[in-house]
């Protein structure tokens, strides 16, 4: 019997068995690979990655690799480039690019030295379940029997395809589409000046020298168009070369010395990490695309925040459940902004904002600003430190500020920072005050809502198309003011979901429900950001009225739905927002009519626009229509087309 069992030796499960084995634990590395052993990975370790390294002690081994440090970083946006050297993290002044074949050679090496059991060649099929508890794995050596092995814990290092993930059925959420493929290979006679990286015409390229004086250099192009990439692999890839200004010239003098790897297979997700007697790290539980070459710096923070957890959880210092949640938060408090960032734009390739380029602009000739920025993609500086409103404005100046304006850089702005939830839609609060004010609502309403209750008979729901026999997903229902015109709609071969988070105004619905005699209506009391009860492709319709913007976290709610909703399925949100054109005027006003409104609905009007915005930018297949002089936008969304995460094909190897 094993403390723990770590399937998967590479950057996650390496160092989970070290630092475990080194807090005493007998611990159990299996891998089905024999090392040194490469991997589909270009191998870029950002700053804080390499410092985890040197507090585990493996600095020196690490240089002892033979790649060189690299401090400058080069973005060239085709129109211009920046370059500077990123802020050092906690003493460290260099990323490292080694390759995996040695890299994860060096870190199961350690592992062994601190005291974990190897196996090589060792392929886990499943884990055993005792009740619901896994207790340990079967699996098999090279040739060998089927053999079970028992744990205290098993912990999943085993990357994407995870096995334990899948075994223990571990939940997804936020998942992103992949949204481009990257190949790369190694050139030999190509200087390259720190980390050069040029984006522009929907392309990226990406350069950075490694071991034995070779430069790892890649190409990424959007996942729409693979298949033309794939047509032919080389000279995709030395077009692609050929934008990067003055990288193009050193690649045709240099000589490529091994064949392209490549994948389309980048999904983008976060799983829950952790349940009775199990936990996931490194790409089992948490996969991006690799343009923020932070899947290795990542692995290794997350098996330092693991390891931790587990030896609170396994000596009794804490309630193990509570350790493992501690671990979860921690890991997505440290990943989310970067995440949203670029999984919502910069992995995309589409041109970058043009109000973030306003921003970019502005930076030229100011080093500590432009250090800043590139601390950013290596992790050195949050985004919310440099990527907030105060900063832009104070780096741009007046005129700056005035061009920003005139492209909507606030809106650029809420996209980028880091979501922050403004006190009044904290959703306890917002609970107790539609509790308080439940019991005025009926009559507060009558006055409110005809305007929107006209929108949604005559518009909303004839552009919906909703037919009889659908289901639909009211969120924020109150007190089911749509009910009605809804259930209309879908006839009484559908159903209607009602999902709000005060008991007082879900009690009025239910009344309304039951005066109505309708019974194909399900009451659901609950947090909109949390739908965990929804199963995959079950709705017809999610439908947010005055609820879309006040919720904490919009994009997770996003994600969420688009995977509840079936294919064909659509999301519809209204929501009120500031009057526009000369009614402006009317703006003070109607915050003073507020005052006696819960506060959430200051937020509402506040959040709105952007909303919408992340609404389009989300869902493409959308249409967005202003009314009541744009004081009242409804948009509505089709669920992505199906079939592209299907086209995916295998990673090809294409022949030299
Ligand atoms: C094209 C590309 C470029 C990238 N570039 C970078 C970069 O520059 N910088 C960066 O930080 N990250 C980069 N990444 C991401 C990085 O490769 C991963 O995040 C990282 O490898 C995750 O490590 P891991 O240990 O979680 O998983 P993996 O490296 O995938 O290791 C999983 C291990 O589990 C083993 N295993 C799986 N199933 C079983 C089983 N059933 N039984 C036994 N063993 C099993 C496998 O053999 C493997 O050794 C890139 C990825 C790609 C695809």
């Amino acid at each position: 019997m094993y403390d723990a069992i770590v399937v998967g030796a590479r950057c996650a499960g390496s160092p989970t068995a070290l630092l475990l084995a080194r807090k005493g634990y007998r611990v159990l590395l299996v891998d089905r690979a024999r090392f040194p052993s490469d991997t589909m990975s270009t191998h870029y370790i950002h700053h804080h990655g390499v410092g985890r390294l040197e507090s585990w002690g493996l600095l020196d081994k690490l240089k002892a690799l033979n790649c060189p440090p690299i401090r400058k970083f080069t973005i060239d946006f085709g129109e211009f480039a920046l370059a500077g050297v990123p802020p050092p993290v906690n003493g460290i002044e260099a990323g490292y690019c080694p390759r995996r074949l040695l890299l994860d050679k060096m870190l199961v090496d350690a592992a062994v030295g601190a005291g974990a059991e190897l196996r090589e060649d060792f392929t886990v099929q499943d884990v055993v379940f005792d009740a619901d508890r896994v207790v340990g794995i079967l699996g098999r050596a090279a040739g060998g029997p089927v053999i079970a092995e028992k744990a205290r814990i098993v912990i999943g290092a085993d990357g994407m395809h995870s096995r334990v993930a899948r075994a223990v059925n571990a939940r997804e959420y936020w998942r992103r589409p992949t949204l481009e493929c990257a190949y790369y290979t190694y050139w030999s006679n190509v200087p390259i000046d720190g980390f050069e990286v040029y984006r522009s015409n929907r392309r990226m390229v990406f350069a950075a020298p490694t071991n034995d004086g070779l430069a790892c250099i890649g190409v990424a192009w959007p996942i729409a168009e693979l298949a033309a990439y794939r047509a032919n692999v080389e000279a995709s890839y030395l077009a692609t070369i050929d934008q990067a200004r003055g990288l193009a010239e050193r690649v045709r003098a240099g000589r490529r010395e091994v064949q392209f790897v490549g994948t389309a297979k980048l999904p983008n997700y976060y799983r829950r990490p952790f349940g009775p007697g199990w936990a996931l790290v490194g790409d089992a539980g948490f996969h991006k695309d690799p343009t923020t070459a932070s899947g290795i710096s990542d692995a290794f923070r997350d098996a330092e925040l693991l390891a931790t957890a587990i030896d609170a959880g396994l000596s009794g210092a804490r309630d193990p459940a509570r350790a493992l949640a501690e671990y979860e938060r921690a890991r997505n408090r440290e990943t989310r902004a970067l995440y949203k960032l670029y999984t919502t734009h910069i992995s995309s390739l589409e041109p970058l904002m043009p109000e973030f380029m306003e921003y970019v602009r502005a930076l030229r000739g100011n080093q500590p600003a432009i250090d800043r920025l590139l601390g950013v993609l290596v992790g050195a500086v949050p985004v919310g430190a440099v990527v907030s409103t105060r900063n832009m404005v104070f780096t741009m100046g007046v005129r700056g500020v005035g061009r920003a304006l005139r492209t909507r850089l606030s809106r650029a702005v809420s996209f980028i920072a880091r979501e922050r939830t403004p006190p009044s839609i904290v959703p306890a609060r917002v609970r107790a005050e539609y509790n308080r004010i439940a019991p005025m609502f009926l009559l507060g309403s009558a006055l409110l809502f005809p305007h929107r209750a006209r929108l949604i008979v005559r518009e909303v729901i004839p552009r919906l198309g909703l037919k009889g026999g659908e289901t639909v997903l009211d969120v924020g229902c109150g007190a089911g003011h749509n009910f009605p015109h809804l259930l209309a709609a879908i006839g009484s071969q559908g159903n209607l979901i009602g999902v709000d988070l005060a008991e007082n105004m879900l009690a009025l619905a239910r009344r309304r429900v039951e005066a109505n005699g309708w019974r194909n209506v399900a009451l659901v009391l609950g947090n909109a950001n949390d739908l965990d009860f929804l199963q995959p492709q079950s709705i017809d319709v999610a439908f947010y009225s005055l609820s879309f913007a006040i919720l904490p976290d919009r994009l997770a709610a996003l994600d969420t739905v688009a995977r509840a909703l079936k294919p064909g399925g659509r999301l519809v949100v209204i929501d009120w927002q500031p009057f526009s054109g000369w009614w402006r005027v009317m703006n003070p006003l109607i915050y003073l009519s507020m005052s006696g409104l819960p506060s959430s609905n200051t937020a509402l009007f506040k959040r709105a626009p952007e909303s919408a915005a992340l609404v389009t930018q989300v869902f493409p297949n959308s249409e967005y229509r202003e009314h009541y002089a744009g004081s009242l936008y409804v948009v509505i969304a089709a669920s992505a087309p199906l079939g592209l995460q299907a086209s995916l094909n295998e990673p090809v190897h294409a022949p030299r």
